[in-house]
């Protein structure tokens, strides 16, 4: 019998990734084989294609993530000629509406902006990098403070994380003075306006090398590591079921895209980081049914508008040089200019937001020339409160299993509707706003509620519990009651109503997690590899 272990992973996004490489850097004996449905875009895999220079080789990146979207792409990906896509509107370039309209595709009538990305990297080849900590009861209840606290250490040390990127920036701090002047009385101490954490890693140039879960696999794909040994990559295959006795998860079945070959993979140990609707549809379509699977969705309503910097206030706190250095930075890298991002955290009891704040130098729908403040010489940002949706078994995608999606699977319905309390907060939210955009300037964009299922940041549907009482889908270390086996990654384990982007948090998750797996592997006697 081999001494080797195996894990099989379904999903390469971050949370996948995360998974991989603390277990491989964790136990020496064990190999890992993570399976992706959707293909490789870079060189180096799982890159941010913010990254790629050449407008063209991006754009191709982001088309060939969008699945049924994928346009031309679509044979190369395995889909099907008969999967038809009804109308022209695709979501944030290099994701795919679930809801994408014709035979097969999802039903999500609440929650029509729903999207996923479908490529190596998952959705972090496409994020914005924003990793705030999640706060106050933000956290998952049931983890230690301390304990909690190394574990986003860890997640930040992942994912690259630079808790203060461009805080040279003399127009990113203007910004934040004007912010601090309106609302820094209100806001305990620590958690006024900030610069907001993001994942990357700032170059001699100026310009940011975006993470994606390249730097979270890290030393897997470095040529010559020896840990690079133990990991596979497969992309374009699909797991179709894990395999299963109903209280341990023995393995995958998955299919080759390029070829449509099935086949079985054994493993000791699977882990399902394949988002927050395709993970529990896999558990699903596999018979592994807790009561909470794909219940309790939650994602963050946000309110978004647009603001012209107003010269006069700016210049109390920065000079024209400070924006010509501003606007040098930019430029360095024209196709995805960095810049000053702003922040105000979520804090209780008085601030259950989160507030970020772009730099831009020109706004991002066309003005006409001669509208008031079109051309605005000190430029533009462009805000987003965050806001927090209460879970409720309500909320939530339901597989049917007699009618099948475009992939073969049962297909998703989402239910989702805001109650009175987020309402509430969308109205003070607005109003924050309404400060916000006077503090700084003159509206461009009036506030408004984005479309449910915009903010790409969808939680709960797998959430992690402290006890078995059907309100939750795995344990607190992220283990599928009743399998000690399998383990389930992602948004979709966050329990809790939050504000705070979704990734930062659900690696920290996942490191614990990981580290659990390691102790039962040490144990674990190896299945035979095939
Ligand atoms: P994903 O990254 O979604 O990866 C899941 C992978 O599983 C996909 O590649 C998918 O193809 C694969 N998969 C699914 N089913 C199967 C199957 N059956 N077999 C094999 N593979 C399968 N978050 C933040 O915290 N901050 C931000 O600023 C931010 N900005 C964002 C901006 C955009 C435009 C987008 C799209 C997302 C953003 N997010 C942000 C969300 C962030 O990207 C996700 O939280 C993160 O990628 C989740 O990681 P994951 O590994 O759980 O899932």
């Amino acid at each position: 019998m081999s001494d080797t272990r195996t894990v099989a992973i379904v999903g390469s996004g971050p949370i996948g990734s995360a998974y991989a490489r603390t277990i491989l850097e964790g136990s020496p004996d064990t190999r890992v084989v993570m399976f992706e449905a959707g293909p490789q875009l870079t060189p180096i895999p799982g890159q941010s294609v913010r990254n790629i220079v050449d407008p063209d080789e991006k754009a191709r990146a982001r088309e060939k993530s969008q699945g049924p979207q994928a346009g031309a792409f679509r044979s190369e990906l395995g889909i099907p000629e008969s999967v038809v896509v009804e109308g022209m509107f695709t979501a944030r370039q290099g994701t795919h509406l679930l809801d994408f309209g014709g035979p097969g595709s999802a039903h999500a009538p609440t929650f029509g902006a729903v999207a996923a990305a479908t490529n190596v990297g998952g959705q972090g080849a496409h994020w914005t990098c924003a990793t705030p900590a999640p706060q106050f009861s933000e956290r998952v209840p049931f983890i230690g403070d301390a304990e909690w606290e190394e574990l986003i250490a860890e997640a930040g040390h992942l994912l690259h994380v630079q808790s203060a990127a461009f805080a040279d920036s003399r127009v990113g701090e203007a910004i934040r003075s004007l912010l601090d002047e309106e609302f820094g009385a209100e806001l305990p101490d620590g958690f006024g306006p900030s610069t907001l954490p993001v994942a990357g890693d700032p170059q001699p140039d100026g310009t940011m090398r975006w993470a994606g879960a390249d730097v979270v696999l890290g030393p897997l794909i470095e040529r010559g590591n020896p840990l690079a040994d133990r990991f596979e990559l497969r992309d374009l295959t699909l797991v179709r079921r894990i395999e299963h006795d109903g209280a341990r998860a023995t393995g995958v079945t998955v299919e080759d895209l390029r070829t449509g070959e099935r086949s079985t993979v054994d493993a000791d140990l699977v882990v399902v980081a394949a988002d927050a609707f395709r993970s529990p549809q896999l558990l699903w379509a596999s018979g592994i049914r807790p009561q909470a699977l794909g219940r309790y969705l939650t994602e963050h309503p946000v309110v978004i508008s647009t603001v012209a910097l107003d010269p006069e206030k700016m210049q109390r706190f920065a000079d024209e040089s400070d924006l010509a250095d501003e606007k040098a930075r930019r430029a360095v890298n024209p196709v995805d200019p960095v810049a000053a991002v702003n922040r105000i955290p979520f804090s209780e009891p008085d601030h259950p937001f989160s507030l970020q704040v772009m730099y831009s130098e020109t706004t991002p729908f066309p003005m006409e020339p001669g509208a008031p403040h079109a051309e605005n010489e000190w430029g533009y940002v462009n805000m987003g409160y965050g806001l927090r949706k209460r879970p409720r078994v309500e909320d939530g995608v339901r597989f049917d299993d007699n009618e099948l999606d475009w992939r073969g699977f049962p297909n998703m319905t989402i239910e989702y509707a805001l109650t009175g309390d987020e309402e509430r907060e969308i109205a003070a939210a607005t109003e924050r706003l309404r400060r916000a955009g006077n503090a700084l300037g003159h509206f461009v964009a009036e506030p408004r509620l984005l479309p449910a299922g915009s903010s790409l940041h969808y939680m709960g549907t797998m959430r992690m519990g402290e006890t078995d009482d059907g309100t939750s889908v795995a344990d607190p270390w992220s283990r599928v009651w009743g399998f000690d086996n399998l383990v389930v990654g992602g948004n979709g384990l966050i329990p809790t109503a939050n504000t705070v982007n979704p990734t930062l948090m659900s690696t920290a998750i996942a490191v614990r997690g990981a580290r659990k797996a390691i102790e039962q592997l040490r144990g674990a006697e190896a299945v035979s590899v095939r």
